[in-house]
């Protein structure tokens, strides 16, 4: 198998030399496991922030989908396709049972809608997706004609967030990091209005597209963008703290620090709310069967960005991280 570990710590943006590729003999499968060999990987966002747990020479960690190859498991059989937390490991020897359930420790799930595109099960049919589905659905509650906003629009969680809110009647506000990102947003998936937070005046953008105030906030990003935006929430408004993208190369030894928050907070009265997606853990189901049921009515449009090569995961992970994708970022393995 091909294995890819964190040679050394990541110190701002990572480079390709903080990886190392080793190829590594499997262990003979016992009873309760299976042979998965990843055909799809998933490059994500918190794969640079909890790297910064473990030590250097961790193995680099992540999704994956696979073909299962051999199987000593009753419940699995050569060439059924499961989504795992095997990390970046082109081949896994999983033992089954004593992963289930628990994302760090390799856990296992068969893919449940085989006939979509299998690489749907890393982002709308998967983590990413239910991300969208609960955080939007359950921290910020939006009702037909509110007004919601999102950043990181044109990435993986946020391109779902703002159809969603669309299906449920809202008028949608996105903010991406290229003037291509924002016409996609517009034109392909029926944002009202999308901003490139890189050129524009954000509070005059929201003047602009919400003169009637922010109902929801879905924020991926955080920081100075996310103070400003809570100067324009509406009374009761509700913000789903999701990621903090501009922060997770900053040494957080001395973090940047993001201006006053609490004057809107205190007087518009604002519910705030971070959270893990792992917390519907177990409704995980109800979001994918609802996903996939709006991408077949043709409410939900998936895009991805497409790396090949097991070898380049590096370079997707760190192309990601720069905004290099419009839709998910995915690692479509060649040849392991
Ligand atoms: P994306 O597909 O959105 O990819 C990351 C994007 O972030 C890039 O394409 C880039 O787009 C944008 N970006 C990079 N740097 C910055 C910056 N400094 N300021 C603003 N935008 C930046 O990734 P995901 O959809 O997978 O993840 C989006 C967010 O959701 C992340 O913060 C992630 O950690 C979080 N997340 C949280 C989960 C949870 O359980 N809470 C689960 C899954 C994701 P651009 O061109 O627009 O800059």
């Amino acid at each position: 198998a091909k294995v890819i570990y964190m040679a050394k710590k990541f110190v701002g943006e990572p480079k390709p030399s903080d990886f190392q590729l080793k190829e590594e003999p499997l262990p003979d499968l016992k009873d309760g496991e299976i042979l998965v060999e990843a055909e799809w990987m998933s490059v994500d966002p918190y794969m640079r922030a909890y790297m910064d747990r473990y030590p250097a020479g961790t193995k680099m960690i992540g999704g994956q989908v696979g073909k299962v190859l051999q199987s000593k498991h009753k419940d699995y059989k050569v060439g059924d396709y499961v989504m795992g937390y095997l990390g970046w490991s082109s081949r896994s020897v999983v033992h089954v049972d004593s992963t289930k359930g628990d994302m760090t420790k390799g856990d296992v799930e068969k893919v449940r809608h085989p006939d979509m595109p299998l690489s749907y099960a890393l982002g709308a049919l998967g983590m990413p997706g239910a991300t969208a589905y609960f955080g939007l659905l359950e921290l910020c509650q939006p009702k037909e004609g509110e007004t919601v906003v999102v950043n990181g629009a044109a990435g993986a969680v946020g391109m779902l967030v703002g159809q969603i809110a669309k299906v449920k009647g809202c008028k949608v506000i996105g903010f991406a990091g290229s003037d291509a990102k924002v016409e996609w947003l517009k034109k392909t998936l029926g944002f009202d209005h999308a901003y490139n937070y890189k050129t524009c005046n954000i509070a005059n953008a929201l003047k602009e597209s919400a003169p009637n105030g922010v109902d929801c906030y879905f924020d991926n990003v955080g920081g100075e963008f996310s103070s400003i935006v809570l100067t324009k929430m509406n009374l009761f408004g509700r913000i789903a703290v999701c990621g903090a993208i501009a922060s997770y190369n900053a040494d957080m030894a001395n973090p940047p620090m993001a201006p006053v928050i609490q004057g809107p907070m205190v007087f518009k009265q604002l519910k705030m709310e971070g959270f893990v997606v792992s917390r519907w853990r177990q409704r995980f189901p109800e979001a994918y069967d609802q996903m996939y049921q709006w991408i077949k009515e043709g409410k939900l449009k998936v895009q991805e960005h497409l790396y090949e090569g097991f070898e380049n995961m590096p370079h997707a992970l760190i192309g990601m991280l720069r905004g290099e994708n419009t839709g998910k970022a995915v690692v479509k393995v060649t040849g392991s």
